[in-house]
């Protein structure tokens, strides 16, 4: 079974390089962000420096108060879109190189799920940040879904429960009443 601390040589064990329709339909609404050495894979693959294909290819994406990056959509004036990696025909035209979070969408496993919150928890989630715990915590609270050893106690001590209630850091130390000259 999964938990959140599962590491990630024992999460790529359940994850096979097969290509069929069911896993692709996603591709047509968006696309999966880069981690680790993707954007290294993805460079080589395609021949091209990793900043041509950052600013070709790939648009950040924020969760939890952290950005990827992610292949562009097509979006249009709609919220999701194609990704520009997908062909119709073809399927995933960088298919050897894609991102991580790709490799680990397994559409027809009973434990897909688990997979797309495994990489929430480990690579959206910041336990340093207190905004990404913040809202991680709304969305816990929200009826969201994690693993074991992935509850907001798992990732922040007392101090950072104390900040995270108190938006400490989202307090600024300025004495507006000095600066106005009220005092
Ligand atoms: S995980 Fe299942 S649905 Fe996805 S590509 Fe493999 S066989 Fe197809
Ligand atoms: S990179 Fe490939 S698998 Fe990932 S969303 Fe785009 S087309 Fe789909």
């Amino acid at each position: 079974m999964l938990t959140a601390k599962s590491k990630i040589e024992n999460v790529m064990k359940l994850v096979y390089p097969c290509r069929c329709p069911a896993c692709e339909n996603p591709c047509n609404y968006g696309s999966g962000s880069l981690v680790g050495d993707d954007l290294k894979r993805l460079s080589e693959f395609l021949g091209e420096s990793e900043q041509d294909i950052k600013e070709k290819y790939l648009e950040e994406k924020e969760k939890f108060n952290t950005k990827l990056l992610r292949p562009k959509t097509e979006k249009g004036n709609k919220p999701y879109g194609k990704c520009v990696f997908y062909d119709k025909s073809n399927g995933c035209k960088i298919h050897e190189a894609k991102p991580t979070e790709c490799k680990i969408s397994m559409g027809c496993k009973p434990y897909g799920e688990e997979l797309i919150t495994w990489f929430d928890l480990n690579y959206h989630l910041n336990p340093k940040d207190p905004e990404s715990l913040r809202q991680f915590k709304i969305y816990l609270e929200s009826g969201g879904k994690s693993l074991p050893e992935g509850e907001l106690n798992d990732f922040a001590d007392e101090n950072m429960l104390k900040k995270i209630e108190n938006y400490e850091d989202l307090k600024d130390n300025t004495d507006w009443e000095k600066l106005l000259g009220l005092k």
